[in-house]
């Protein structure tokens, strides 16, 4: 059998939209599980709706998610170029070879493909199965426009021959214009490709996810902190499901599992929670070298401790951008009034936290600045007063942070502040109780 051949074939008219991702990611995944080859084209040649930058947006994407193209623009291949716009000389010829067989005729200037006035045109698609549409519906389509510049649909279908592609994986918006398309393969005589046509990304059950959403490209989801990896793992279940009941997949175990009948014919609903369930899997499963890397932009002046902080943030992430905010505490204490001492459980109050604050600087400044030394102290104290241990640690807390909840519990706090600070701090804290 021939070497299955994908493409990806976006038109450069701005940033990527997760729907457009996914069908990159589907052509992908589809060409390599079969040892295929996945191409990447740009289809330009609409020129009102180019957008400077976008072609570096495409590549900069495809990079990030790690879906790397045997032929394009900028790698080259047997078929190049492969940028529609430097391709426009190749168009012509087979339009008029359409005239000269009267399957298409000169009109203003334009040259229009004639579609048969009786009988069906029927194609098969992977997903929505045969489709059939009366050729009495199919309007006589502008092949090249009176500029000389082919049209969209026929550089589209032109292209896909020349470069030998056998599986085109598209958005089902294509699906009505496919008609169009089988007439053209038809009518040069070529053998269509398999069509395998998959449905929007649904931000409801009528609307789609849309740009107007203000997150429906890939670009938002990164800088709300989702990390890419989650986003491929979250989008290829969307409208894809797995044999097994396993959810969490590396681009390599995709390209294992990966099948059409998987594939969904109706359209996904997008569930940010579950993206954002997805993201947590994927941060806490980071080496924590890695998690540190991508934290520090979010965490402004480190503290003296920066892995004790960092081994405290990492469960407790779910994006990047919840770090902000669980940090705000470490340039200084956030403002907090006394009544922050009442803590029920742990049946604390700002008198019973003068006490205890000044046992822990005592234990502070008298033990090896170590978790282990200091939590030792404090439990021989708690054990000695016959209460719980929280009994100082709550109030350290609030001390240290002015925070109900921080990223790990006061001994933590004072192990990522460092002695000197946490010094500080407590002091601080006893005079503004005494
Ligand atoms: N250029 C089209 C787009 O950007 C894709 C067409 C196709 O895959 O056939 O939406």
């Amino acid at each position: 059998m021939a070497q299955i051949r994908t493409r990806f074939a976006p038109s450069p008219t701005g940033f990527m939209h997760l729907g457009v991702l996914r069908t990159a990611l589907y052509a992908w995944l589809y060409a390599k599980k079969h040892n295929g080859a996945f191409i990447l084209r740009i289809e330009d040649t609409d020129r009102t709706r180019y957008v400077e930058g976008a072609v570096d947006v495409i590549y900069e994407t495809l990079k990030i998610c790690g879906l790397n193209w045997d032929e394009g623009p900028d790698v080259g291949g047997d078929f190049a170029p492969y940028i529609q716009s430097e391709r426009r000389d190749s168009y012509m010829k087979y339009a008029l070879e359409l005239v000269e067989k009267d399957m298409a005729y000169h009109q203003d200037g334009a040259i229009r493909q004639k579609t048969p006035s009786v009988g069906n045109t029927v194609f098969r698609d992977e997903i929505f199965g045969e489709i059939t549409v009366n050729n009495t519906e199919i309007e006589d389509q502008v092949l090249i426009k009176s500029d000389g510049m082919p049209t969209y649909n026929f550089a589209n279908v032109i292209d896909d021959h020349l470069m030998n592609i056998t599986h085109i994986i598209r958005g089902s918006e294509f699906l009505s214009s496919t008609p169009k398309y089988i007439l053209l393969y038809e009518a040069l005589g070529w053998k269509p490709p398999v069509f395998i046509h998959v449905s929007p990304i649904m931000r409801d059950e009528n609307n789609k996810l849309s740009k107007r959403d203000g997150d429906a490209y890939v670009s938002d989801f990164i800088e709300k902190g989702y990390l890419i990896e989650a986003v491929i793992n979250y989008i290829a279940l969307l409208g894809w499901s797995p044999k097994g009941e396993n959810e969490f997949f590396t681009l390599d175990e995709l390209m294992n599992e990966f099948s059409l009948d998987g594939v969904s014919k109706s359209p996904a609903i997008f569930d940010e929670l579950k993206m954002r369930t997805v993201n947590a899997h994927y941060i806490r499963n980071l080496a924590p070298e890695k998690f540190k890397e991508l934290a520090l932009p979010f965490i402004g002046n480190p503290p003296e401790n920066v892995d004790v902080l960092c081994a405290a943030l990492q469960p407790r992430t779910e994006l990047l951008t919840d770090i902000a905010s669980q940090v705000d505490f470490i340039e200084k204490p956030c403002d907090y009034e006394l009544d922050l001492y009442n803590n029920k459980k742990m049946k604390t109050s700002p008198e019973t936290a003068l006490v205890a604050l000044g046992e822990a600087l005592w234990a502070i400044k008298e033990h090896e600045f170590s978790r282990d030394d200091i939590y030792n102290a404090f439990k021989a104290l708690a054990d000695d007063s016959e209460v719980k241990i929280g009994f100082f640690l709550y109030p350290l807390q609030v001390a240290l942070t002015g925070k109900q909840t921080a990223p790990g519990g006061g001994l933590d706090i004072c192990i990522m502040l460092g002695k000197e600070e946490s010094v500080k701090r407590i002091r601080t804290a006893i005079e503004k109780l005494s």
